[in-house]
């Protein structure tokens, strides 16, 4: 079986994993120069997630993926604060499941590893033809093609692959953006770190619709294995850091917001936070200078049907065809567990007990089950962000009920997501 994946991004990386490590000929074609040439902080990847690329990555692999994460001690509960950091509701996690929290550079280049030949860089894809004979080809803007059995569209969101196939984009601006940044954690900023972050991350709320997702990096202080032992699969580790990303809703946003370079992003950043705790200002005001970056949330209707085209030789999966806002940090885990998914079928396809489109059909079937609560899931902070912009007084006091609902919803959805994964 000749797969053609489009996206070297994180369920495109995983799948070509699972496709190579199974013996099948895959390729994985990206316009991004190289897998470092990209943009990205933290992701969260759940307790399914870890499952999946513990199956799909080698042992020595998978060493080097936890020796490059933040562990479970660095995710023991989400705390939502007011924007004053003070908390409103810890949603603790179950100890008991794996959970990681790696940059989104050095998981996209750790499962690039093994790969060479497989991994094509600097190829843009253009469009794609279906034979008669069930083929695909995939072009791309070198003039390049590729023709293969199946073709994957993991090109995130704006997916080309997935506009071809329903005929409109899949995912629309959900009128938030995020401007996220790095705050380097050495001995000049160290005290700067609120201490509320060393046991897990922080969704903070202002009442006047701004939110803030602040995250400690410091693999120093929370080992998962150490990076010394990976001798076969070199461990891919980050310098400590706090992760930083505000959104806002458009309208309360400058119009050239997404124009602007990062300092710029910085002066706005700054104004957007002048009623939040001195200690949040003085944290994203150590910011690496070149580290500032906007970017628009998009999502998918999840009440839309996601995959409204008949089963066949091409496929999406990921923020291709699910688009969600980080809100709900879900998007990279969920991109991994279709990635998962779809490699599982078409291991059927190998074993000669099912077909290609049926392996597709049951793909699409079983991902568009779970892939809308996901969204849904993620939509909910903004929805709260819609809720508290309004021009009255004590918002906050309004606001810490919704929050606090959410906070409980999220724990609920956190643990119920847990035990269903098994
Ligand atoms: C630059 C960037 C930064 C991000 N930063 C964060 C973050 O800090 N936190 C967070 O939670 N999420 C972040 N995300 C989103 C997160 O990576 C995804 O939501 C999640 O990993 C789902 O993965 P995916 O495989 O579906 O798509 P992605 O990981 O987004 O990968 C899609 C890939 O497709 C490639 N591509 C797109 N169009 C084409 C084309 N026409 N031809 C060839 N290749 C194409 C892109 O270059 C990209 O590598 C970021 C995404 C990007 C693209």
């Amino acid at each position: 079986m000749r797969v053609i994946v489009v996206g070297a991004g994180i369920g495109g990386l995983t799948l070509a994993q699972a496709l190579h490590r199974a013996g099948d000929d895959v390729s994985v074609h990206d316009r991004d120069p190289s897998a470092s040439a990209t943009g990205g902080y933290r992701l969260h990847l759940d307790e399914r997630a870890c499952a999946a690329l513990r199956r799909h990555l080698r042992p020595a692999h998978h060493q080097a993926l936890l020796a490059s994460s933040a562990g479970p001690g660095a995710f023991r509960r989400l705390a939502v604060t007011d924007h004053r950091l003070r908390v409103l509701v810890l949603a603790r996690q179950d100890p008991s499941g794996e959970r990681l929290l790696i940059g989104r550079v050095p998981l996209r280049r750790l499962l690039t590893h093994g790969l060479d030949g497989v991994v094509r860089f600097g190829q843009e894809f253009t469009g794609h033809e279906v034979h008669a004979d069930g083929s695909v080809t995939a072009r791309f803007a070198d003039g390049s093609s590729e023709r293969g059995d199946l073709l994957v569209g993991a090109d995130g969101v704006g997916s080309r692959v997935a506009r071809a196939l329903a005929g409109r984009p899949t995912s629309t601006p959900v009128g938030v953006t995020g401007i996220a940044g790095r705050t380097p954690v050495d001995a000049r900023t160290r005290e700067l770190v609120p201490d509320l972050l060393r046991a897990g991350p922080a969704l903070a709320f202002a009442p006047d619709g701004v939110g803030a997702f602040l995250s400690l990096h410091d693999p120093a202080t929370v080992p998962a294995v150490d990076p010394a032992a990976c001798r076969d699969v070199p461990a891919d580790v980050e310098a400590p850091g706090v992760v930083w990303g505000l959104h806002a809703l458009d309208h309360r946003l400058p119009g050239d917001v997404r124009e602007r370079d990062p300092a710029g992003l910085a002066e706005l950043v700054t104004d957007l936070l002048r009623s939040w705790s001195p200690g949040v200002r003085a944290l994203v005001a150590a910011a690496d200078p070149g580290s500032p970056a906007s970017f628009r949330f998009s999502a998918v209707d999840p009440d839309a049907d996601l995959t409204p085209w008949p089963a066949g030789p091409v496929t999406c999966l990921g923020d291709a065809v699910h688009a969600m806002p980080p809100t709900g940090g879900s998007a990279a885990a969920t991109a991994i567990r279709d990635a998962d998914l779809l490699a599982g079928h078409l291991a059927a396809v190998r074993a000669g007990s099912t077909t290609l489109p049926l392996a597709v059909h049951d793909y699409q079937r079983q991902m568009a089950a779970y892939a809308p609560d996901v969204v849904r899931g993620s939509l909910a902070p903004l929805r709260w962000m819609r809720a508290a912009d309004h021009p009255a007084g004590g918002l906050l006091a309004r606001g810490a009920l919704p929050v606090a609902a959410l906070a409980a919803r999220a724990s609920r959805s956190l643990r119920g997501r847990h035990g269903r994964a098994g």
